[in-house]
């Protein structure tokens, strides 16, 4: 999940800032923030003190940035203490006064974004305009919320007899956080905004591969006015996350990643009665019937399928498209696949960038292999490419990945790619196409492109998934909720539902008689 803003603002977006650092060996070697402590509690970067630890490495160039301690079992505690102890004060300020903090951050946000979008990049590969991209929207997320916090009340009911009842919304206390690597900033923004603004405090794991930025979101909040302790950041591989999940101070969870790590600290949630939200993988369906806009549906399917290297959990990887059409589509789709640009993530016009890793490189290397042998055909891409500049010779660039003749049992077609690697497949009639795209155990996602729109609304309803883009797709306005279905997840992250996630009410009854009382 990704662009808050409509896509029509994209090509302004690339162009937002002309003078972008390129890209350098000298660049890295003084970035700050490859250098500096990565954890941060009580408003400060401090070193975790494990004993054993993990590699920072830029997707972009292959290179070795740095090791990072894991966070031990006394890094988490401190943190959470600390956490703890904020809490006390933090969840008594008026929600008006929380929301003044954060509209402040997301100010300080917009300050700061190319220094932002840079480090996201030097974690994740993603271009670079993609990256300032979700740390805008990630300033609108926290405005958002800041906005929301003074307005966050219960309610009050009359009773008889003079007697009276109300409802608080009261926070939960202190949230674990735990986020994936595709959109490392986004995490920690979309998780921590709405849980400061009910008056949680938290502690958040970034990714192993991604640990920068959520540190730098630490930072923000400090200049912004949030007291030290009421967002934290510890560093770790999943055993970090494990134990942050069962710490007894712990009272929710707030988690995206994958399926069998969500259902792993379900799990470790379930002992302690915690809370627990969970963001997951999908396998959503792009339905694309012929009366479509061909051009429209073209561009839908793109993004629904390669934007930030193919790594977004709601991707629309299953495009079925209505077999008078098919070929037509195909055609104007492998046009406008072919003018992407593959290469360095800090040039503007850059629309490819690195894979996260290369064991996500061979996962999905895997899957399309996998994918031939079962069947299906590579019309168009699926391979490295080699940029011409030899500082990125360490990186890995995968031209997106088109497959046809695919059959709904194939590997690829059931499963989470989470690479850009594009299945289409045909159908033709409406009701069978509904039923092949409801048929997988995932739910995040849904896409229909029609102009009938009694068929839309119909297709809609059907669609079992917990967000349905017509006539479009990944997009991602602030303040429309965001989750799964079926094993996509649990709770909702953004809009005003995501506070419900990070609150709970107290009903008060208030007697206005005598106690009746029949014993
Ligand atoms: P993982 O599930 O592998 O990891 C996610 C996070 O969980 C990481 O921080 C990881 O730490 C941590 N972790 C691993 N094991 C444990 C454990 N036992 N207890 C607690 N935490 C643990 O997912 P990926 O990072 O590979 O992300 C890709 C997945 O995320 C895809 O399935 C994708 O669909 C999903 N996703 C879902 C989104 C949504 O909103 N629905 C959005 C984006 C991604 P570490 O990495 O350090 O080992």
């Amino acid at each position: 999940m990704m662009y808050h803003l409509r896509s029509t603002a994209f090509n302004t977006l690339r162009h937002y800032s002309k003078d972008t650092k390129i890209f350098s060996d000298k660049i890295l070697s003084e970035s700050h923030q490859a250098t500096s402590p990565l954890n941060f509690v009580l408003g400060k970067r401090v070193d975790a003190q494990g004993s054993s630890s993990f590699q920072l490495i830029a997707p972009a160039t292959g290179k070795v940035l740095r090791n990072i301690p894991n966070s031990n079992e006394q890094d988490i505690s401190e943190a959470v203490l600390a956490a703890r102890h904020t809490f006390k004060s933090w969840s008594k300020w008026t929600g008006f006064e929380r929301g003044k903090v954060l509209k402040t951050a997301a100010e300080l946000i917009r300050n700061k974004v190319d220094d932002l979008a840079y480090t996201e990049v030097l974690d994740t590969g993603k271009p670079i305009w993609e990256a300032r991209y979700d740390i805008l929207g990630c300033a609108d997320t926290i405005e958002y919320y800041g906005g929301l916090a003074g307005g966050i009340k219960g309610d009050f009911m009359q009773l008889s007899g003079g007697s009276f009842a109300y409802t608080v919304r009261e926070p939960l206390g202190v949230v674990g956080g735990i986020g994936a690597w595709n959109f490392p900033f986004q995490m920690a923004a979309w998780k921590s905004a709405p849980a400061l603004a009910c008056g949680n405090t938290m502690v958040f794991k970034p990714s192993q591969v991604t640990p920068l930025t959520a540190v730098m979101l630490g930072e923000i909040y400090q200049r912004a006015g949030l007291p030290g302790g009421c967002y934290n950041v510890v560093q770790g591989e999943g055993e970090t996350g494990q134990i942050l999940c069962s710490h007894s101070d712990i009272d929710k969870v707030t988690f995206t990643g994958s399926v069998p790590t969500g259902s792993r600290i379900m799990e470790t949630c379930a002992k302690g009665i915690k809370h627990v939200t969970l963001e997951l993988g999908g396998k959503s369906p792009l339905i694309i019937f012929s009366d479509a806009d061909l051009d429209n549906a073209v561009k839908g399917a793109i993004l629904a399928n390669f934007s930030n290297q193919g790594q977004v959990c709601s991707n629309g990887t299953r495009v079925f498209v209505e077999e008078s059409i098919a070929e037509d589509f195909l055609a104007k789709l492998i046009e406008r696949v072919d003018n992407m640009k593959i290469g360095d993530p800090y040039h503007e016009d850059t629309t490819v960038g690195a894979t996260i890793s290369s064991q996500q490189a061979q996962i999905v290397e895997g899957y399309i292999d996998n994918a031939k042998k079962e069947g299906a055909t590579v019309v168009y891409g699926g391979e490295r490419v080699t940029p011409s500049d030899p500082n990125l010779a360490g990186g890995i660039y995968l031209r997106p990945c088109i497959l046809v003749n695919c059959t709904d049992d194939m590997t690829v077609v059931r499963k989470e790619v989470f690479g850009p690697v594009l299945s289409l497949l045909t159908f033709k009639s409406e009701e069978e196409v509904v039923a092949r795209a409801n048929d997988t155990e995932f739910g995040l996602a849904g896409g229909v492109f029609t102009r009938d729109l009694q068929r839309a609304h119909r297709v809609v309803a059907a669609m079992e998934a917990g967000s349905i883009y017509v006539n479009n797709y990944n997009v991602y306005p602030v303040g429309v909720p965001f989750g799964g279905y079926k094993k996509s997840g649990i709770g909702r992250e953004n809009g005003e539902d995501s506070l419900n996630y990070y609150s709970q009410i107290k009903s008060v009854y208030f007697e206005g008689g005598d106690v009746e009382c029949p014993y």
